[in-house]
């Protein structure tokens, strides 16, 4: 098959390399589209500590279900799937307390193990979801970021009519986003620097947008405030901006070194809650429902496609910024 390897940090290319084959419990799905993401650029650049090289990357994907392992009854050949990419241990502290996305042996697919920016991809069966007739083979590719949106959401307090400042109007801000209309706010309002990803925020339903948090004239602050930036100024500012008894929630990926000023006075006499949340856990089914209910408007933030070759292309648009998701369909 047709295969992006990354080689070393910086050295990839496509290459034909072998058809992948079912273990016990895998199944082999042929891409339809995968996603590319922050991580895979980190990936390519050496800045994903976890990564062993050579590697396929990809995890954000969907295909069709083309070959079953020895005892796989669940998943049948032709089945539409989106895959979770989630490999936690099952055997570690954390796996124990289902908390496996903190698991001591944590992997992915894609990360960890050769994903999906290949014509196939071996998975384990257990971590296929069928998609609704609702949702495309390319829709679909958006249920793995949906998935870690919905396992922020998990770890926010939820209050009907509560007011939300979103940091970021990317991918995920804009996922964020959308939860929060569905999940009943009050208003969302988003922050982010680029006059055009804030137009589209307004398009999916934010109620302000703005370049900084004073123009929305709310001194007393907000509920909850997510950061989906990584950037310390924009995660300082946002600290700023939780209202009494509020929540902060760092959803974005900061340098591993960085560090950012709180007041911790503010933290103790307005009882603030700071709470992160990485990646998925328990949330990718109900990602998958979600997307069958339109939750997401898909066709907004999906907004390039690639093949496999323009690999090169799709990176170049992904560093400069270009529109949203932008993703590689192998078999085109
Ligand atoms: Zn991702
Ligand atoms: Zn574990």
């Amino acid at each position: 098959m047709r295969a992006l390897v990354v080689e070393t940090p910086g050295k990839f290319s496509v290459q034909t390399v072998p058809d992948p084959t079912p273990g016990p419990g895998e199944v082999v799905v042929a891409v339809a589209a995968v996603g590319i993401c922050g991580t895979d650029v980190h990936i390519v650049d050496g800045e994903f500590a976890p990564t062993p090289y050579p590697i396929i990357p990809g995890h954000e994907f969907t295909g069709e279900v083309v070959a079953l392992g020895a005892g796989v009854s669940a998943v049948h050949e032709g089945d539409k799937v989106a895959v979770d990419p989630s490999l936690f241990c099952g055997a570690c502290h954390y796996c124990a307390i289902g908390r496996g996305n903190l698991c001591e042996n944590w992997g992915a697919i894609g990360d960890t193990v050769d994903g999906a920016m290949a014509q196939y991809v071996k998975v384990p069966a257990a971590n296929c979801h069928r998609l609704p007739e609702s949702v495309s083979l390319a829709q679909g590719t958006l249920v793995e970021p949906l998935s870690c949106a919905v396992h922020g959401f998990d770890k926010l307090p939820r209050h009907l009519g509560a007011h939300y400042l979103i940091y970021g109007a990317g991918t995920m801000g804009l996922m964020m986003l959308q939860l929060a209309a569905h999940a009943g706010a009050a208003s969302v309002s988003v922050v982010d620097l680029n006059a055009g990803r804030l137009e589209v925020a307004q398009r999916l339903g934010a109620d302000a947008v703005a370049a900084s948090a004073d123009a929305f004239g709310r001194p007393q602050g907000w509920e909850v405030v997510i950061d989906c930036t990584g950037v310390v100024p924009a995660i300082e500012d946002a600290l700023t901006r939780v209202r009494r008894g509020g929540t902060f929630q760092q959803f974005g990926v900061a340098p591993s070194g960085a560090t950012a000023r709180i007041s911790p006075f503010r933290v103790y006499n307005d009882e603030i809650t700071i709470v992160g949340s990485m990646a998925v856990v328990h949330s990718f089914g109900r990602a998958v429902e979600l997307m069958g209910k339109g939750v997401v408007d898909a066709d907004t933030m999906i907004t390039h496609s690639f093949g496999l070759d323009e690999f090169p292309e799709a990176l170049r648009a992904f560093r400069e910024g270009v529109g949203r998701k932008i993703q590689i369909r192998p078999a085109a």
